[in-house]
């Protein structure tokens, strides 16, 4: 069957509800998808009609708020279509109060210190800008009703509400420097979002034997193969057919959930793939892109597969991230997505001023906010990305490719007084060549890299839900552009062309902002050195990352955006560093665990068999019995390794002692307790090249990632 005959057959948005709506009901719930505005309770029960029969035709017995708590993950509960009319007679029903709002006991999901305000009271809201869809799971079909969740005075509990909140000031602070620009009446900027979701696929028995990848998602112990990446033979390689036929129904299923998937290929390391929607409104994107890992998990396991999204699930081998290509768009006049995307670069010399006016503003907001984007996306799994030995680096930096670095340094180093016109026909911007992505020489090293009409964010983690770091991004650059206008506003003078003003408060952000940019190697040595020269922030741990959320800058940026207000950002804060510290302390539990109970006992049944050899040997009247060193070697081993196990138990309870002070708590986990889980890696992994095959316990590297 062509995709086209089914993509979407799960999900009903507004094309169908226009179809099936009285045309008054959908001009209130077009108007308030398009405005972002809460729905007017007097349709809403129309509107639940509607979609009840739409969803009873399709099978579905049960409906559910659908929401993004500050888990990463979505939440549900399922409610029954069923009730019971006047004669007690069993019937189908759906109210529009049941559409819009639904109470979950909140209290069991993160608040970061929130709680105590509201009191554990929050609920669930639905957010009528995205369809709602079905979810199959065998024969069982649930309506999901995509939702925001919040507590009873209105603070933000998910990661959704401060997404809509983000795009909503953007697009508002984007509108007005559009207007001053000359752009009139335009409706609405949105930004676009296109998640690049790389992950692993490995078999699921050989998953289920490895407590690491069970309770921790990464492989805590496990020596690098000899063979891993460095033959270069995977990356975009033939999909073995197992593996095809998994990513197929994966694909499929999103289809029918219109997630549109469109690209699929090897990644570089064994055993790990990538798969790419085409880009959507930001606030679509950021809900799909939670379908792509949900289903991908979910399908997986059908294939007797596993699907790993951990940001580095094996040492040694490339982790994965989440490209998210993102951009701004002005709405066509309907409304939808196919309107002027603002980052690339136009045919006449205003649309490229305009062009060069928004490159100007994320410059300069990324430059200012680098630490908050990092913060953004520190976790515990991106820590083994950002900053390791493979990258991308901690540190924030912007690629612009050669022709527009060009540009930009012109601009920069000219004079505020040159005629504006004049200037940008001499500087080559009056006409920019379209910027081919394979003419933008990609610096597939960049954390922040602009690629021909987009910006690609490439240090956001494969596991995460890339909501926070996009409502950081959104900020970082609505606040640029606000000054910006009012840097427009402020220098407009009678006489000066506004092409003129303009042009020279672009020259001021390039320069402002000269230092965040960097073309080379963002792996190497020298960058590290250069980037401390240059005053950039090189946060390579998640709890020092995340104190970027409170820093005055940060606060300031974010409340007065209206974004977060101060409890709430204080609360993003809380929830991030206990996640840390949590994640922290079950791997750290699990290695020992591990260590005590699979990796000794395999490495005490060898030096065991060494010296049961060993004595055989020598009452059988052999000299020199070579199994006598052995068993010594493995001993002492043994002993590293105890000694370590030992320090890595001392680590643990010394930081769970700490639980009332979260902040300490963090730094500890990741110092002393980092430390010490590499010091037992390393122990483990040198036993592991030395305790005979068929002895070892787990699954080794090469069986997980060599299959086929
Ligand atoms: P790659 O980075 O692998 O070369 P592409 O550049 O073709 O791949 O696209 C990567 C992602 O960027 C896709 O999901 C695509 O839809 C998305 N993308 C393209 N244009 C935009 C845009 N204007 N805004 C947001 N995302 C975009
Ligand atoms: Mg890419």
């Amino acid at each position: 069957m062509p995709t086209s005959a089914y993509f979407g057959i799960n999900t009903f948005g507004a094309r169908q509800m226009r179809d099936k709506l009285p045309k008054d009901v959908y001009a209130k719930l077009a108007a308030s998808v398009r405005h972002g505005k809460k729905l007017d309770v007097d349709v809403a029960p129309t509107v639940a009609q509607v979609i009840k029969e739409w969803a009873i035709s399709r099978g579905v017995t049960h409906f559910t708020h659908w929401f993004q708590p500050q888990t990463g993950l979505t939440a549900e509960k399922h409610d029954a279509f069923l009730s019971f009319d006047d004669n007690r007679q069993p019937m189908e029903s759906f109210t529009g109060a049941q559409l819009i709002q639904s109470e979950p006991d909140a209290s069991s999901f993160p608040s970061g210190g929130l709680r105590a305000t509201w009191e554990a009271r929050g609920y669930t809201a639905w957010n009528p800008a995205s369809p709602v869809f079905i979810v199959e799971s065998g024969n069982t079909r649930t309506l999901c009703i995509p939702s925001v969740f919040i507590g009873y005075n209105g603070e933000a509990l998910d990661e959704m509400t401060p997404l809509l909140r983000s795009s909503d000031v953007l697009s508002a602070k984007a509108i007005a420097l559009l207007e001053l620009l000359g752009d009139k009446g335009v409706q609405r900027v949105y930004t676009t979002l296109g998640a690049e979701q790389e992950y692993f696929l490995i078999d699921r028995g050989h998953f289920a034997l490895r407590p690491d990848l069970v309770m921790a998602g990464r492989s805590l112990v496990g020596a690098p193969p000899p063979r891993g990446q460095q033959l270069e033979d995977h990356y975009f390689g033939g999909i073995p057919e197992r593996i095809q036929a998994c990513i197929s129904e994966v694909e499929h299923e999103l289809y029918k959930l219109g997630v549109p998937i469109v690209t699929r290929h090897n990644e570089v390391a064994p055993s790990q793939f990538e798969m790419a929607p085409q880009f959507e409104e930001t606030d679509i994107a950021v809900d799909h892109n939670q379908m792509v890992m949900a289903t991908l998990r979910k399908v997986a396991l059908r294939h007797n597969l596993q699907a790993v999204l951990h940001e580095k699930p094996f040492a040694g081998i490339n982790g994965s991230g989440k490209h998210c290509n993102w951009s701004l768009s002005i709405a066509a006049d309907n409304g939808e997505l196919d309107g002027t995307n603002l980052l690339k670069p136009g045919k006449t010399p205003h649309q490229n001023l305009r062009f060069l006016v928004f490159l100007a503003a994320i410059l300069k907001g990324v430059h200012r906010h680098a630490g908050l984007l990092r913060a953004g996306i520190a976790s515990s799994g991106n820590e083994h990305r950002l900053g390791a030995n493979e990258a991308p680096p901690a540190i924030i930096s912007v690629f612009m490719g050669s022709m527009l670095t060009k540009v930009i340094e012109a601009i920069a180093a000219g004079k505020t007084s040159a005629n504006a016109s004049q200037a940008m026909i001499k500087l080559g911007v009056a006409r920019l060549p379209e910027i081919e992505k394979d003419n933008t020489d990609r610096n597939r090293t960049s954390p922040f890299a602009f690629t021909g009409n987009k910006f690609e964010f490439r240090a956001v983690g494969s596991s995460a839900s890339i909501a926070f770091p996009i409502v950081l991004l959104n900020a970082a650059v609505a606040e640029a552009l606000d000054e910006i206008t009012e840097a427009i506003k402020a220098n407009t003078k009678r006489g000066k062309s506004m092409d003129d003003v303009v042009l020279g408060v672009v020259r001021e952000a390039f320069k402002e902002s000269a230092s965040i940019r960097f073309e080379g190697n963002n792996y190497s040595e020298e960058w590290v050195k250069e980037a401390a020269k240059r005053g950039l922030l090189n946060l390579r741990r998640s709890p020092e990352a995340l104190d970027q959320l409170l820093t005055k800058q940060s606060r300031s940026l974010l409340t007065s955006l209206g974004i977060f207000t101060k409890a709430e950002l204080e609360s993003r804060f809380h929830v991030r560093l206990e996640r840390y510290s949590k994640d922290m302390l079950i791997e750290m539990h699990t290695m020992k665990e591990i260590v005590d109970t699979l990796i000794l006992p395999a490495a005490f049944s060898y030096s065991g068999a060494l010296s049961t050899s060993a004595a055989h040997a020598v009452s059988a009247g052999v000299k020199n019995v070579p199994q006598v060193d052995a068993a010594n070697e493995i001993g002492g081993m043994i002993t590293t390794l105890r000694e370590r196990r030992d320090e890595l138990e001392k680590t643990i309870e010394k930081a769970e002692g700490m639980h009332h002070e979260p902040a300490k708590q963090a730094k500890l986990l990741t110092t002393a307790g980092a430390d010490s889980m590499a010091a037992v890696r390393e122990a483990s992994d040198a036993l592991e090249l030395k305790v005979a095959d068929e002895l070892w316990p787990l699954p080794k590297y090469r069986e997980m990632l060599f299959p086929v």
